[in-house]
């Protein structure tokens, strides 16, 4: 007999999953362009949604380091706190929604915690005084506002980003041919909208004024969640709870099950607020880690990994096949390599901002481009890249050339060290200026995107597929948990590339671009390594999951 998930969001972020439950599809006059209305409606939402995310992280970094002076690595490590819980959450967001609150209102909260953490970003009380951060005298009130923001809108992301894909999966029956298709068609739109956020959020944030730039991200998502209300007779019923009346249903002091979740969202802000700022004072560990303190999310992310290998391995000695246990070892392989992958790739959002801000002519092709801005380069080749690659795929497959995914993942290594090389080379060989030309960066981008194809998309396909059924749910959510540690990754590797400006707030661009040059070189060698070191287990691996 067929044993239940183990985790049952399944669904979340594995749409596929729950198919025989679905109901076919909307009737054919619901349609626009061939596909079901109510995924233009999901793709808007998740856009905005997008938009907002990406563009508050091109932006955090600079804001903290130019309005707030905070030192370059305590920004880093923010960053990665921020975006790390970010991708923590979607675990819980899609478990609530799942077994409670159903997809709509989870989106629903998710978005209006958003706009309201946007809004209070808005609010960017006094610029620091003092030249370094070392004399900054900074407006405490206004970052506790910050990270108060921060924190609503790491749980809105936990909230609205799992059940926007859900309901997309929901729109499709189950043996729908047009379900792959309606989910490229939803990627692009994430990546549309990262796009035109780090151009339109960027400019405004860096040009106009900080607040003018978050609260720009938090009116878009605001429309886009107007557009999802106005929008739900598309949705047809699919995502409603599953029990409205458990929902209502009043779980203390008279209030339902319903508004005790909306309070646990808010008290869970309040939790994830202090956590954003706790830092873990104990010295041997802040020596080890090169003078920077450990954050709370840090040590918390150690214990959850410990947590999960612990699982697997208790889950080896639990009678599986022989192949199933293979799937599994190689999926546990390719999910930690995952890590490491989005911990170099991060630094897009850090150490590449800060380089393009310090060291890079940013004249190029007849436009200033602000630093900020410069991140739009990474979701423009996303873009460019999802034909040729989506071509790519089956025709090596007719070609019986298609790589295999710890092979792919390795590539996907690979990619992301040359990326790190090309900047690391443009770092030490500067223009007449002193500066470096915007097009290593862009030519850095293109290759660290080919890494994010043949890595990102391929890593969902594998969790889908090598995973015993019972855990799938459990292995999705591991594989965001896994994007979450690499974020926090991303934020602590950033520290080594922390540059501090001179007594009177200039930084010193010839040490930067060297520092850079050295730090991106290790990085090369860190993605080059592990790609090699897959490359040499790929057969290895391949060997374990056959039959
Ligand atoms: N870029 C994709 C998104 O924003 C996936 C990122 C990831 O898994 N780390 O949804």
């Amino acid at each position: 007999m067929p044993r239940p998930p183990l985790y049952s969001s399944a669904r979340a972020v594995v749409p596929e999953f729950r198919l025989s439950t679905l109901s076919p599809s909307a009737s054919s006059s619901d349609e626009l362009f061939g596909h079901p209305k109510g995924l233009y409606i999901c793709f808007m939402t998740e856009m905005w949604e997008r938009f907002a995310f990406y563009g508050m992280k091109a932006l955090l970094l600079l804001y903290l380091v130019k309005h707030h002076l905070f030192a370059q690595a305590d920004g880093t490590l923010l960053l990665g706190t921020y975006a790390g819980l970010a991708y923590a959450l979607p675990l819980l967001g899609g478990l609530l929604a799942d077994r409670y609150l159903g997809m709509r209102k989870a989106v629903l909260f998710g978005g209006i915690l958003l706009v309201l953490g946007q809004l209070g970003m808005a609010w960017t009380g006094s610029a620091a005084t003092g030249t370094t951060p070392a004399n900054a005298v900074r407006d405490d009130v206004a970052i506790q506002v910050m990270y108060f923001s921060l924190a609503l809108i790491g749980v809105g992301v936990g909230f609205l980003k799992p059940n926007i894909s859900t309901i997309v999966g929901r729109l499709y029956s189950a043996d729908d041919p047009r379900r792959d298709s309606g989910f490229t068609i939803f990627y692009m739109g994430i990546n549309v909208g990262a796009w035109l956020a780090s151009i339109v959020v960027a400019y405004v944030g860096e040009y106009i004024g900080w607040g003018y730039g978050f609260g720009l991200a938090g009116v878009m998502m605001a429309l886009g969640l107007v557009q999802f209300v106005m929008g739900q007779k598309h949705l047809h019923g699919h995502a409603e709870p599953a029990d409205p009346v458990m929902l209502e249903a009043p779980v203390f002091a008279g209030v339902s099950r319903e508004w005790a979740i909306y309070l646990g969202g808010l008290v869970l802000a309040v939790g994830v607020w202090q956590m954003l700022q706790t830092r873990i004072d104990f010295a041997p560990l802040t020596a080890m880690l090169g003078g920077h303190q450990a954050t709370l999310t840090e040590v918390v992310a150690v214990l959850m990994g410990v947590a999960l290998y612990a699982w697997f391995v208790k889950l080896m000695f639990s009678g599986l096949s022989r192949k199933e246990k293979g799937g599994m070892v190689m999926l546990m392989v390719l999910i930690t390599v995952s890590a490491l992958f989005w911990g170099l790739y991060e630094q897009t959002y850090g150490p590449w901002v800060l380089m393009a801000e310090i060291g890079m002519d940013r004249n190029t092709l007849g436009i200033e481009w602000s630093s900020g801005q410069t991140t739009n380069f990474g979701a423009l080749f996303v873009v460019l890249f999802s034909f040729p690659f989506a071509w790519l795929w089956p025709k090596l497959d007719k070609a019986g050339l298609n790589p295999s995914y710890p092979a792919k993942f390795a590539w996907g290594l690979v990619f992301c060290g040359l990326s790190f090389g090309i900047l690391a080379y443009a770092a030490a060989h500067p223009g007449e200026a002193g500066k470096t030309s915007l097009w290593w960066m862009i030519l850095a981008y293109a290759v660290l995107v080919m890494g994010e194809m043949v890595l990102s998309p391929v890593g969902l396909s594998a969790v889908t597929r090598l995973s015993i059924p019972r855990a799938v749910g459990l292995m999705m959510g591991a594989w965001f948990l896994f994007s979450a540690f690499g974020e926090i990754i991303a934020g602590r590797l950033g520290t080594w590339a922390a540059i501090e400006p001179d007594a009177a707030g200039k930084y010193d661009v010839p040490a930067a671009l060297a520092l850079y040059a050295d730090v991106f070189t290790q990085m090369m060698w860190i993605g080059l390594a592990a790609g090699a070191l897959l490359f040499l287990a790929t057969p290895l691996l391949k060997r374990l999951t056959r039959e």
